[in-house]
Parts: structure tokens; sequence; C-alpha cells
């Protein structure tokens, strides 16, 4: 027996993500790397809806990942309830199937790591003696700019106010950071769930962050003065970057069903290479109508093919006809594997809300990116897709919120074939470059999960 099989199983390690797709799948991602090295991983799931999972497909590959079902508390209210509401229920049922299991003497746990927005873990951790580790989902830029407001040193909102945090940041507009800023009395839950983040940090006993340092070298050297952060990203199927696990090509769990897979998967290898523009806004963006008539135009003007993810709750947004009317030329789908469709050579751009972690995954696949943000963190990753990492182009919105048909098929058309389409390619290879250095053997990212793992292994020994 190998010295990683004898110690499988000894370290065991409760990973706890918000069950949102954005937030699950770093998470499931860094449960990856953790039993990759032989740490047993406890994975509670709060799920209303059917799961697709390739670890119960192929649990051949993570048999010391255990992905817990956890029954939603009963409803008792008598109006139907707000998605706001089953969030809350959630969370709740959680922190009860939480502190049942560790209360249970069956599971000794060695160390919870949480997402950072589920602040509330840290005390459950304490309360049970078990070490804890914070984990950001989103970038340095984002959280410095959270952290400023919870230190008091960010006036909001900005109104035509520039602002920059320190040497080496940009300057950020009020359309560059969250959109829960520009309104903070409608977000007052909101902006309070992101700074409690920060409140008793210095009690975890790691702080990891899903970003990597040669991306955002200032900022991590900004926050890393006032934080303990430790940066672990990009958190990405490790096939695209170490190549660790050949079979690791997605993040194994997807709360939506990628529909027509096949016939999509089959559409998209017709095309020709660096042909196709992929859209898709991600898992929670609620666009406006408008919005999704300019996207729909917008496509078709650029008369290139098109596979556009428009979610099952959104797909009566879509223009009257505008499925019959694109015939051949595109394919609106209502989810879709996306790292697959990322790394198909027919693919020839990302028009992208700024997801982080659709950001990091084009980065890190090298595909150039169309940024139209919508809510939350998106604006400020698309002000660095444009303006510091220059990936892109970012489509300019109207006084009145929205954005026009032709400039979105401006930015494409300049992301395909422009003047400065070559520049977008150059760095976008520069960053992959970086991104799969800092995971490889010796890199700062694989480094400090391998250090933590160590850690893990000696509290245990
Ligand atoms: N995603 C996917 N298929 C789709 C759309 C999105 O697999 O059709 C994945 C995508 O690869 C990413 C995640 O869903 O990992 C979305 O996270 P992101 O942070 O980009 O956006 P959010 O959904 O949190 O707004």
């Amino acid at each position: 027996m190998g010295e990683d099989e004898k110690q499988h199983g000894e370290v065991h390690v409760v990973v706890v993500a918000c069950p949102t797709q954005g937030h699950l799948n770093p998470l499931l991602q860094f449960a990856k790397y953790l039993a990759h090295q032989g740490i047993h991983v406890t994975i509670p799931l709060t799920l209303a809806n059917p799961i697709s999972s390739s670890f119960s497909r192929n649990n051949n590959n993570f048999p010391f990942i255990n992905l817990q079902r956890v029954s939603l508390l009963p409803y008792n209210g008598t109006e139907p309830e707000s998605s706001m509401g089953l969030w809350g229920r959630r969370l709740a049922s959680i922190r009860l199937h939480l502190v049942e299991f560790l209360s249970s003497c069956d599971h000794s746990v060695s160390c919870i790591v949480y997402d950072s927005m589920m602040s509330w873990i840290l005390d459950i951790a304490k309360e049970f003696r078990v070490s804890a580790a914070s984990f950001f989902t989103q970038s340095f830029a984002v959280n410095a700019i959270y952290y400023s407001l919870y230190k008091g040193c960010l006036d909001i909102p900005l109104g035509e106010r520039f602002v920059c945090l320190d040497h080496g940041f940009p300057s950020f507009r009020s359309s560059d950071i969250s959109t829960f800023l520009s309104d903070p009395i409608k977000h007052v839950t909101i902006i309070e769930l992101m700074t409690k983040q920060f409140a008793a940090l210095d009690d975890a006993d790691w702080v990891f962050i899903n970003t990597f340092d040669s991306l955002e070298p200032q900022e991590s050297v900004w926050i890393k003065k006032q934080l303990p952060f430790i940066s672990i990203g990009p958190m990405i199927p490790s096939i695209y970057l170490n190549g660790w696990l050949p079979k690791d090509k997605d993040y194994g769990l997807s709360l939506f069903e990628p529909n027509n897979e096949d016939s999509t998967m089959k559409w998209i290898d017709s095309q020709e290479k660096g042909s196709i523009i992929y859209v898709s806004f991600g898992s929670l963006t609620e666009a406006k109508e408008e919005l999704m008539e300019e996207v729909a135009w917008g496509l078709k003007l650029t008369n290139r093919p098109f596979l556009w993810v428009v979610r099952e709750s959104e797909f009566h947004k879509l223009p009257h006809n505008f499925i019959e009317d694109i015939a051949e030329k595109g394919l609106v789908v209502k989810w879709c594997s996306q790292l697959q469709v990322l790394t198909h050579k027919s693919v020839g751009c990302f028009v992208t809300h700024c997801g982080w972690n659709s950001t990091l995954e084009a980065l890190s696949l090298g595909v150039p990116l169309v940024a139209m943000p919508q809510w939350s963190d998106q604006p400020t990753n698309a002000k660095y897709v444009e303006d510091v990492w220059k990936i892109g182009k970012r489509v300019r919105m109207e006084e009145d919120g929205l954005c026009r048909r032709e400039e979105i098929e401006i930015c494409i058309n300049q992301v395909m074939e422009g003047e400065d389409c070559k520049e977008i390619r150059e760095n976008l290879n520069k960053w992959r470059e970086l991104a799969k250095a800092t995971m490889e053997e010796g890199g700062t990212s694989n480094t400090n999960i391998n250090h933590f793992v160590q850690q893990l292994f000696r509290k245990t020994a």
C-alpha cells in the first residue's frame, strides 16, 4: 500500500458551499484537490432540484468525497415562498444539519471549509473546537472594495466620483463596482452579508481565495497586508491546468441538466474553427426583457453562428419568433457543459455576464470576452477584463441601463477580428500560462493547497 493510500480517510474535512452553481463549483474543485491528496471530504447539499453529478456517475475518481443530501426544513408559511425565503430555509437547513453532524461522535472532523458568505459557520466550528477555513469565491479586487467599505474607508454611493483604493489599483467609477453599492439602502441586507465576511476572520485558521497572485499582484499585496488571505485559484477542473487527473473535465455536480447535449456538441463540431459566439449569463442573472431583445438582434446582426444559453426561467424573454428566425445560424439551449464549449476549437468568443467563475474559466482557457456585466461583482470583473487584463471588450451601457444591439455587434467583431484581436489573444496566452504555472507543482496556488493539506495531516497525527 502506497503512502498516499495509507493516509486516505484519516483526515476528515467538511466543505460547505452556498447552494448556487457559482459557489458550488470552486468549492467542489477544492474538495477534489483535498480528496486527491488522501483527505476524506463530506459535502452537505440542500438542493431542491434534481442534480446531475459525475461524482456518483463516476465515483471511482473520487471515492473519498461524500455528497450528503440535506433535507430542507419544512415551509410553514401560508403565502407562496419567495426565492429569498427559500434561500434562508436552505441556509437554516445546512446549519441544523451541520450541528447535528458535528454532535454525532461517529464523525471526527478535522476542519470545516466554508463559503465566506456563510460566516456564521465560523461560530459553529469554534463551538465544536474544529478548525475552520473561510473560502472566498470572488476576486481580490472585489474583496478589496468590500473590505474598504467594512473598514469605513469607502463612501457609498460613489455617484459621479472616482475612487482609487491604493497605488496599483485602477480608478473605479460607480459602474465599475458592485451594483449593490450604488443603492445602499435598497441593498442593506446583502451589503451586510458581504461585509460580515471579514468580521472575526482572525479566528479562522485559514482564509482561502479563488484567484491567483500573479493575476492580481497589487491587489493581493494590498489585501494581504490587512488580512491573512491565501490564494488557491483558479479552481477549475485540473485537466485544463496541471492535469493531475486526466478525467477531471467538469466540476462534478450540476444544478441544471444540459439539454440536447449530444446534438449541441454535434452542431458545434460542424462549425468552422473560431467561428462561434458563445453566450451565457450564468446561473442566476435575470436579464431585462429589453436587454434579451438587444442581445438577440445583436447576435443576428453579426451574421456569425452562435450558441446562447438561456435558462428555462428566462426563456419567455426571448423575442417572439426568434428561434424560428435564426434557423440554422444559431442555437439556443437551456444549459450546457460550459467548459466543454469553451475548450472547443469552433468557439471564437464568449459573451458573458462576467461571473467570477466564467471569467476565470475564459481567462484560463484562452477565450476572448465580450463583457456584459449585470449585477453584484460582475462590473468589477468586467473592468479588469477590458482595462487591466485586456482580454476583451466591455459593452457600453446607455443611460437607461440598456445597451444597443449595434454596440454588441461591434464588440463581438472587435474581439473576433478587429485590430485589438491580436493583442487580446497575446494577453490571453500570457494569463493562461500564468494560470497553469500557479497550479503546477511549485506554483504558488498549488504550494498553498499542499501546505494546507500537510498542516491538516500534522494536526491529526
Ligand atoms: N455554467 C455551465 N453551463 C452553463 C452556464 C454556466 O456549466 O450553461 C457554469 C460555468 O462554467 C460557471 C458557473 O456555471 O462555472 C457559473 O458561475 P459564474 O460565477 O460564472 O456565474 P453565476 O452563475 O454565479 O452568476
